[in-house]
């Protein structure tokens, strides 16, 4: 007789699959600034809460010099990344931030900011990153508030296989490793990492289910399970699972991006996101009259 015995329960959730690749394709923003833009070149572009990633990469003054003079933004977060370089950032209120190599900027527009970011150099490599995360309803009219975070402030862990990963926002959970980022307890839980993985090595790493995410190699090419995203491309994930890439040919370095999926109506006009057309208009009146800023 075969005893009948309860099997563990395996849970067995695949990783996700490629399910859209979105290329950068060079775009002039600010004063002139030339970037490669993947997420936010069209409104279908876009992976609910994240609308825009802004990839900024010259050793040429002439593509970055102008910068992004005064200019408002309202209803969303960005996330300005950089990589090499040396960025000021003033807003209405008159502070002011230098955004350094490793550093990090994650700005809560919320109901209102008018602000510059200028480059302060005048050679050499800029070389950068900005994301937009859109804000929940109910919390796109609330107080502008900034994180300027300085590259010493941002978890830089090394795997036993030799990727290496910063954790900007969210929680590295792997074996033998753990890390928290800087920024937590935000509506969209949002998850950013840079990692970096040498030749032919891999990364694999749980996503919360339910949650949107996307990859983007920004030196070399990525496999993701099992399919070839190049480089300069939004790779858009789905599935359940959580996330598992390999440096596909040489070393690769990429952005992880996941975050709580808002599925609320996206109205955008510029530096405006709102819900509706109307609250667009709000927006563009208060502008006009000074009170964006309130
Ligand atoms: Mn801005």
């Amino acid at each position: 007789m075969t005893p009948v015995t309860a099997f563990p329960e395996i849970n067995v959730t695949r990783p996700r699959s490629l399910a859209r690749v979105i290329r950068a394709v060079p775009a002039s923003d600010g004063a002139g600034v030339r970037l490669l833009r993947s997420l936010g070149q069209t409104p279908g572009a876009r992976v609910d809460p994240f609308l825009m990633l802004d990839h900024l990469s010259s050793e040429n003054p002439d593509d970055y010099v102008a910068g992004f003079p005064s200019h408002p933004h309202r209803g969303f977060e960005t996330v300005t990344y950089m990589l090499d370089g040396h960025l000021l950032h003033e807003d209405h209120l008159g502070n002011r931030g230098h955004l350094r190599s490793g550093g990090v900027q994650w700005m809560t527009a919320g109901r209102g900011v008018i602000h510059s970011e200028m480059p302060q150099q005048e050679r050499g490599r800029m070389r950068g990153f900005q994301l937009w995360i859109n804000l929940p309803a109910a919390e796109k009219m609330k107080p502008a508030r900034y994180r300027d975070l300085g590259a010493e402030e941002i978890p830089d862990v090394a795997l036993p296989d030799g990727a290496r990963v910063r954790v900007v926002a969210g929680t590295l959970d792997v074996a033998g490793a753990r890390a928290e980022g800087p920024i937590a307890g935000l509506a969209t839980e949002p998850l950013f990492f840079d990692v970096a993985l040498p030749a032919n090595g891999a990364f694999d790493h749980p996503l919360a289910a339910g949650h949107s995410a996307f990859v983007y190699p920004y030196e070399g090419a990525l496999d993701v399970a099992g399919v070839a995203l190049p480089t300069h491309a939004a790779g858009v994930l789905e599935g359940d699972g959580g996330i598992a890439v390999r440096a596909n040919a040489g070393a690769a370095r990429f952005l992880l991006l996941a975050a709580k999926p808002l599925r609320e109506p996206v109205v955008q006009w510029g530096p405006f996101v709102m819900n509706t057309r109307d609250e667009i208009e709000q927006a563009i009146r208060d502008y006009q009259d000074g009170s964006l800023v309130g």
